[in-house]
């Protein structure tokens, strides 16, 4: 079924019924699609959000997860996540802000993780590309932030830019509790099944679809289809053809997910009726 068949004024009519939706009690006829990865909040979006969100429902994503970056995205994370129906919120500092963490950014973070439809904690990682914070000092703002997710069992979002090392050696030392995935995976199939073999799932996003990236789509190919997921990073990583433009949930159904069903050999449908099951049970 196109995602084209998608008609907005029944989506809409869904959205009341949110609970009886969170069960998947009544829509299994539709393609439906989770965007584990987004950032709505972005103030690329403050022009047209509201036309931004009608475009993902008209193309099935009905659900998302908005990722928080610095503790300054907090109030606003946590109101928008509250007035829009389908979206998500997870909290946690990103390492680009690694040098704001002290035990009273823990405390905030904490206390977030305990606001209305907060499922997730993060982003959180390393990211040795740009170290806009000092490596030691991610390290122990990833690390710290591993600890809050266990004893709150949610599941961690992760980025990984450039130190896969460092990142996999933290994340063993603090696999007890450890649920989560890896966020806008870039490596090869031998780096996510490390990932894999801790528990965690692997979200592809636009990059998957660019055209050197010869590696992502072998590993999408390999990998267990039950530890899979999709996002967009948006407004980051817009998929071929849109490279380079403002990204949003839209595309990843658009694009991304044929992309994925072309790797697999699969009907998109049907990918997506599984990526939708491997979605629900990360945050479940
Ligand atoms: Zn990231
Ligand atoms: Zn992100």
């Amino acid at each position: 079924m196109p995602a084209a068949f998608f008609n907005y004024s029944i989506i809409n009519a869904l959205w009341g019924e949110k609970d009886e939706i969170a069960q998947g009690l009544w829509y299994d006829r539709f393609m439906k699609l989770f965007d584990t990865h987004c950032h709505l909040l972005d103030a690329r979006y403050n022009e047209d959000r509201d036309a931004v969100l009608a475009r993902m429902r008209a193309a099935g994503v009905l659900l998302a997860l908005e990722a928080c970056t610095e503790l300054d995205d907090i109030p606003g994370l946590l109101a928008l996540v509250r007035e829009t129906e389908g979206l998500y919120g997870s909290i946690g500092v990103h390492p680009h802000y690694a040098s704001s963490w002290d035990a009273a950014a823990a405390q905030t973070v904490d206390g977030a993780l305990g606001g209305e439809k907060i499922i997730a904690l993060g982003e959180v990682g390393l990211d040795y590309h740009y170290d806009f914070s000092a490596r030691d000092v991610q390290r122990a703002c990833f690390a710290e932030q591993l600890e809050i997710a266990a004893a709150r069992g949610l599941p961690v979002l992760i980025h990984n830019r450039e130190a896969h090392g460092d990142v996999m050696d933290i994340l063993r030392a603090h696999r007890k509790g450890l649920r989560g995935v890896m966020h806008c995976f870039s490596g090869s199939y031998e780096t996510a099944r490390d990932c894999v073999d801790l528990g965690l799932y692997i979200a592809f996003g636009g990059s998957m679809t660019f055209k050197n990236a010869v590696n992502l789509r072998d590993a999408a190919k390999r990998l267990p289809l039950e530890r899979i997921l999709l996002e967009t990073d948006c407004p980051y990583m817009a998929p071929t053809p849109l490279r380079g433009q403002r990204n949003e949930p839209a595309y990843m159904a658009q694009y991304t997910l044929g992309v994925l069903a072309e790797v697999r050999g699969m009907d998109a449908e049907e990918v997506a009726d599984r990526v939708w099951g491997n979605s629900l049970a990360l945050i479940s």
